[in-house]
């Protein structure tokens, strides 16, 4: 099907650390399609973590197949690994990993510099604009990233991470370093975004977050233990 952005099919990861092998994850199936809003949460060490930074491609499977946008990913080399991330993922962190030396503009500019083809000054500054707006942050597009509140911060983050059109936005723990009403208000922009048709897969230990996806998956000990869609309270 031409709406699949995400299909990864029996998923394994093992870490090997001197004689220890840890299976992170096994026998994830996970099929993600466009305009769906995923949430995954678990325990502290349930493999959270580990199968988002796979679906970021910041890291490769031990075995099982991943594809987004029908292109097989399961086994790229660094430096393609890199250059699909740049086209194809946003990521929101914990921590917002802006450049306080950069205008808020620049920071949300910047993975457009790394496109194979550097668009015109007319292309960014309209594409820039039009994310600052999505995330309600316009009026603050001259400021320095440490001029703004936490949850402002966290929103130019959004509009990096969405500015260069990815397949799917990546979102660990976004509310992990605010106040609960930042934490609110980030958590509206992010439904707002999937509203109007952002697909979105976000990690977080919050149950009332979680809850806000229309599909909530389980991890336990590596593996999806409850995969449900929401039921739609009519
Ligand atoms: P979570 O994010 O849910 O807390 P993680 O994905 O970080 O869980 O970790 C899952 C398991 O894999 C844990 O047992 C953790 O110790 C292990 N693990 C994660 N990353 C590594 C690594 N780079 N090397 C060795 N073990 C790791
Ligand atoms: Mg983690």
């Amino acid at each position: 099907m031409t709406d699949i952005k995400i299909e990864m099919k029996n998923i394994g990861k093992v870490f090997e650390t001197d004689d220890v092998e840890t299976h992170a994850l096994r026998g994830v199936d996970i099929v993600i399609r466009a305009g769906e809003y995923i949430s995954i949460s678990g325990p502290s060490g349930c493999g959270k973590s580990t199968l988002l930074s796979l679906l970021g491609l910041l890291d490769m499977p031990s075995s099982g197949s991943y594809a987004i946008e029908g292109l097989d990913v399961s086994s790229l080399s660094l430096d393609e690994a890199a250059r699909i991330r740049n086209e194809k993922i946003g990521f929101v962190f914990q921590s917002f990993n802006l450049i306080d030396e950069l205008s808020v503009f620049d920071n949300v500019a910047l993975p457009l510099q790394y496109k194979k083809e550097l668009p015109t000054d007319e292309f960014i500054k309209a594409r820039v604009e039009t994310c600052l707006k999505m995330v309600e942050m316009s009026h603050r597009a001259d400021h320095k990233p440490n001029q703004l509140s936490g949850g402002q911060q966290q929103r130019i983050a959004i509009a990096r991470a969405l500015v260069a059109d990815p397949a799917i936005l990546l979102v660990d723990e976004p509310t992990g370093n605010l106040d609960s009403k930042s934490g609110d208000t980030v958590m509206a922009v992010l439904a707002e975004l999937n509203k109007n048709g952002t697909t979105i897969c976000m990690v977080t230990h919050d149950a009332r977050y979680a809850n806000m996806a229309n599909i909530q998956l389980k991890l336990l000990d590596g593996q999806i233990v409850k995969d449900e869609p929401l039921k739609v309270a009519v």
